[in-house]
């Protein structure tokens, strides 16, 4: 059983439905947090807040466009009426389309920048006011990618706009200590959800080759990413702030053939 480390926090996960964002978002409600959970239509959060409402927990199906401005402050606004200002932000949604340079659409590195980038930005600004407001400090933690630091042919746009998630984090960091808000990003490597399936099916991904890749010889578990969640929104990464954390079976250590 989960401690409960966040007991009454208020938290917000974007891309909730499914994959890490879903992971994410009953980890928290078993640490004892009222979660939001936040897809681009409250429908398609609708399963995982019933699974948490089952287990006694409390949390709220919200749909919106994490890059459109207006759609994130109405969220934000409906979240502090319904449940409080948000104390704990993980900005999870995002997509991965890969297209080799030579065919990259502009539509397909806005679509990259705005939904993974821009959205972190909108996201941070909407609940960081809500923080600084209410004065008990706050947590953000982005979910941006190994990618962001290691170079991955045909991910231009997917590349640059995680490189872009952690750099905003350190910015954030330094700029938001002072309202006591502490800003982290978890790297991910490789985790089985959806979309490595999706990549896999259209023979962009060879999930053999990056088990091979691996020294840990796996592919990663929502679970992994959301004990690293718990660990930096708990009592016990007080001091960490600006930081990236790479959570990924070994992958960015490995540099031998
Ligand atoms: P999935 O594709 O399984 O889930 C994506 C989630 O994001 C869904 O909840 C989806 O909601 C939501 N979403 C997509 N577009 C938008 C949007 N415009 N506005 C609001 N919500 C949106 O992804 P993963 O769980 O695999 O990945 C989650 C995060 O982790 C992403 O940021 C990804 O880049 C990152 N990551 C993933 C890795 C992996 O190996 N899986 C590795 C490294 C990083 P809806 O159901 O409504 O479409």
């Amino acid at each position: 059983m989960t401690a409960q480390t966040l007991k009454g926090k208020i938290a917000l996960v974007t891309g909730a439905s499914r994959g890490i964002g879903k992971g994410i978002a009953i980890a928290l409600a078993e640490a004892g947090a009222h979660v939001a959970c936040i897809a681009t239509k409250a429908e398609n959060a609708k399963a995982v807040v019933a699974a948490i409402q089952a287990e006694g927990g409390k949390a709220l199906a919200l749909g919106c466009k994490v890059e459109n401005g207006d759609a994130v402050t109405a969220t934000f606004a409906e979240v502090e009426k319904q449940l409080g200002p948000v104390d704990i932000l993980v900005n999870n949604a995002g997509i991965s389309n890969p297209q080799p340079l030579l065919k990259m659409t502009e539509e397909n590195w806005n679509s990259h920048m705005d939904i993974n980038a821009k959205s972190v930005f909108l996201c941070s600004q909407a609940a960081i006011r809500q923080m600084k407001e209410a004065g008990n400090g706050g947590c953000v933690i982005n979910i941006g990618s190994i990618v962001g630091q290691n170079a991955i042919p045909q991910t231009l746009s997917y590349c640059t706009s995680k490189a872009a998630v952690e750099h905003m984090t350190r910015v954030l960091a330094v700029e938001c200590a002072k309202y006591k808000v502490r800003v982290n990003c978890i790297a991910p490597g490789y985790i089985r959800t959806e979309m490595i399936d999706q990549l896999v099916t259209d023979g962009k991904l060879a999930a053999e080759a990056i088990e091979q890749r691996t020294p840990q010889r796996r592919m990663g578990s929502v679970d992994d990413i959301a004990a690293a969640v718990l660990f930096i929104a708990g009592p016990g990464a007080g001091f960490m702030t600006g930081e990236t954390l790479n959570i990924d079976g070994g992958w960015t250590a490995y540099g031998y053939l």
